[in-house]
């Protein structure tokens, strides 16, 4: 065991590089990660880009971290219900728990909260706060989530993507027995979402994506969607039209729009909502104006609901679902990379890297 930890860090947009940091000491109420695997995201490339949040100081991103955990002080072992040697994923935000918005369920709105996993700087003591590193510092208030050792690290590594597909389909879409569901954008959380929807009993599930999305659409397949459409270039699908052709008139029982910056599929999908149906929106648009009939939301009795990211609770369901074994989840994991290549790897999930199809990325700072 060294005093040096390697990570790599964001020094600028589309700048990696890999650097040590003093292995942090371990108090009574914090501990340390040794990391496994880190998810990569849609949020990481974007970050990567340059796209979101503006200029920032240097960080180690990694914000779907898993790992066994190295070092636990007495105090947080018990707060945590967990102890050396225990494999758990962290989440992003770490919340300070003591607000109105800890105490009641928004913890990830905490207006104190200061550090987030794969977001907080390297110049904020210790350092160490995101999952590409060989070690990850956990704060006092950070949110672990306890998993099953047993499972393969890249496919424990979903469980936010997951946790999102759960909690959008099955939390705020309130998908049950027998509901068609529609997915709009075959994204890792689409394909999340197709999963959650058949483990909550959906009868139909469709989902669309575009022509390079050919790989994740075969994938949704084999986890359950019914039909699967195209929506651009030649012969692209008219998903409203087809989703009466599918329900013979009824259309969907839940939408979820998780398509990026595209505004079309908002008002597709509450076209294609059925009356009394909700309307899950996940899709971020970059802070643009799009257009929307409020008329359809009124004369269709629609619920419309906002999701922003995933919580405990989500967390919890993917974790069992993971658990289950259920789904041959292992088919979305298309890459592993070791921390050298944490660049190569946000690439990768991005589609920079011509020939590679990317559904599943993650970094495993032991390979
Ligand atoms: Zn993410
Ligand atoms: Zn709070």
């Amino acid at each position: 065991m060294t005093d040096m930890v390697r990570a790599a860090v964001q020094v600028a947009p589309g700048e990696m590089e890999l650097r040590e940091f003093p292995r942090p000491k371990t108090g009574p109420d914090d501990g340390l990660l040794r990391v496994e695997a880190n998810g990569i995201c849609g949020s990481d490339v974007e970050t990567f880009r340059g796209h979101m949040g503006g200029p920032r100081p240097a960080f180690i991103p990694g914000h779907e971290p898993l790992g066994i955990i190295e070092e636990i002080g007495d105090r947080a072992a018990e707060r945590w219900g967990v102890q050396a040697g225990d494999r758990v994923a962290v989440e992003v935000i770490v919340p300070c728990r003591a607000c109105d918005d800890c105490l009641t369920g928004r913890y990830q709105f905490c207006p104190n909260r200061k550090y987030g996993h794969g977001v907080t700087s390297t110049e904020t003591a210790p350092a160490l706060w995101g999952g590409l590193a060989e070690y990850m510092y956990i704060s006092p208030t950070s949110v672990l989530h306890k998993m099953d050792a047993s499972l393969p690290a890249e496919l424990a590594a979903m469980y936010n993507g997951l946790g999102a597909g759960v909690r959008w389909t099955c939390h705020l879409g309130g998908v049950g027995l027998g509901d068609t569901v529609l997915v709009l954008g075959a994204g890792q959380r689409g394909i999340g979402a197709v999963v959650a929807a058949r483990a909550a009993g959906a009868g139909t599930i469709i989902i669309t994506g575009l022509q390079s999305d050919a790989h994740k659409l075969a994938v949704a397949t084999e986890f359950g969607a019914d039909h699967t459409m195209v929506v651009d270039g030649e012969g692209a699908a008219d998903v409203v039209k087809r989703v009466e052709e599918i329900t013979s008139g009824r259309m969907a029982d839940v939408v979820l729009e998780l398509t990026p910056m595209a505004a079309g599929p908002v008002t597709d999908a509450m076209l294609c909502a059925r009356r009394g149906g909700t309307v899950v929106l996940a899709g971020l648009k970059g802070h643009k104006e799009i257009p929307l009939q409020t008329d359809l939301i009124i004369n269709r009795a629609l619920t419309v609901r906002g999701a922003f990211g995933v919580d405990s609770r989500g967390m919890t369901d993917a974790i069992a679902l993971l658990e289950s074994r259920r789904f041959p989840l292992e088919k979305m994991h298309t890459h592993s990379f070791g921390l050298a290549d944490a660049a190569l790897a946000i690439q990768t999930l991005g589609g920079d890297v011509p020939g590679e199809k990317a559904i599943h990325v993650s970094v495993h700072p032991g390979l």
